[in-house]
């Protein structure tokens, strides 16, 4: 299978009916990028700035930051690489962070809601990342926005600190795009505003799911209760990617789901041509969209879709679907 898979490395990302699906690759570490190579992947779709913070012993400095970012853009090469800001909090804790016990941390004080109380914090990261990509292209996206207007706040942060640095004689990205990650319902319900605001988007369906479902991510007694191939999340799953296009904004999806290869194979049946994986899923997914008939696939599951439909086990059908494949 491995043999395999790394044959697969330089083939093209087509479907049988020639629809290119872009693969990228998640990160969280500099020991993580060597698998761009390894995994042919397009890009890094995702790369976790908090793992720095992670598994430090206390705050970065601006430096430290900078000089993490500088080498992550150096391997990646001409890669495309969209950052992510800090996602701290939940489930995601820092030792050194003096932060009050929370009931439900995933749903509590963390990630851009931390961002924009403690902007010292989140500018020193932007200003890390602007440094790190000053005269190339930066892609940065913001965790857990609930409401289009902590993307304005975060996007005025940023053009602050490019102001700042400009005015002090220093160089500044060419190009900066700034995105939003759709993993909180409540976006679903202003799409074409956030379409408006936004230069790309990224679905984290791991927090979208957890939160459409009110099934604890982490809790095994509830994660595995509902299925992600249920007609309520594709639904939803669907609304963005056709918002999205519709708009001409970019969309990428970034969640575990992408990286498993018969959610794949819906995601690819709903419309997304953009997905981003941890790299040891890569070789699968490539090796099942090859064999895909997306036009096909599209024009058997939407129906099912669609209120009234009989048959309402969307992952029993997909599996034999595949099986057929
Ligand atoms: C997600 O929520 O789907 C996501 C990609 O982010 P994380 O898993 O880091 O919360
Ligand atoms: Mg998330």
């Amino acid at each position: 299978r491995q043999a395999q898979y790394r044959r697969l490395r330089n083939k093209p990302s087509l479907t049988k009916d020639g629809v290119e699906i872009t693969l990228q690759m998640n990160a969280g570490l500099l020991v993580d990028l060597p698998h761009l190579a390894e995994a042919g992947a397009a890009g890094v779709g995702l790369y976790r700035t908090e793992l720095q913070f992670m598994v430090a012993s206390s705050f970065p400095r601006m430096r430290e930051q900078q000089l993490q970012y500088e080498q992550v853009l150096e391997a990646a090469g001409d890669k495309p690489v969209t950052f992510r800001s800090l996602d701290i909090g939940g489930d995601k804790v820092l030792p050194y962070l003096r932060s009050i016990q929370e009931e439900n941390p995933a749903m509590g004080w963390r990630a851009l809601r931390l961002g924009l109380d403690r902007p010292g914090l989140l500018r020193t990261q932007i200003r890390a990342l602007l440094n790190a990509a000053s005269g190339r292209d930066l892609k940065l996206m913001f965790p857990m926005i609930a409401e289009v207007d902590e993307f304005r706040q975060a996007r005025e942060l940023v053009d602050k600190e490019v102001k700042h640095l400009r005015r002090h004689g220093h160089a500044t990205p060419e190009n900066i795009r700034l995105g939003v990650m759709v993993e909180v319902p409540s976006l679903l319900f202003q799409l074409d505003e956030l379409m408006d605001q936004v230069d790309f988007i990224s679905v984290g369906s791991n927090d979208l799911f957890q939160f459409f479902c009110a099934a604890d991510r982490g809790n095994t007694r509830v994660a595995d209760r509902f299925d992600v191939l249920g007609v309520g999340f594709l639904r939803a799953l669907k609304r963005i990617v056709d918002a999205a296009n519709k708009a001409h904004v970019p969309v990428t999806l970034c969640g575990e789901l992408a990286g498993r290869p018969l959610e794949a194979m819906a995601l690819i049946g709903l419309g997304y041509r953009d997905l981003s994986m941890s790299p040891a899923s890569l070789g699968p997914v490539k090796a099942m969209l090859r064999t895909l008939d997306a036009g096909r696939l599209s024009a058997r599951l939407l129906p099912r879709l669609e209120p009234g439909h009989p048959d309402t086990d969307i992952r029993t059908y997909l599996r034999r679907f595949a099986a057929e494949l």
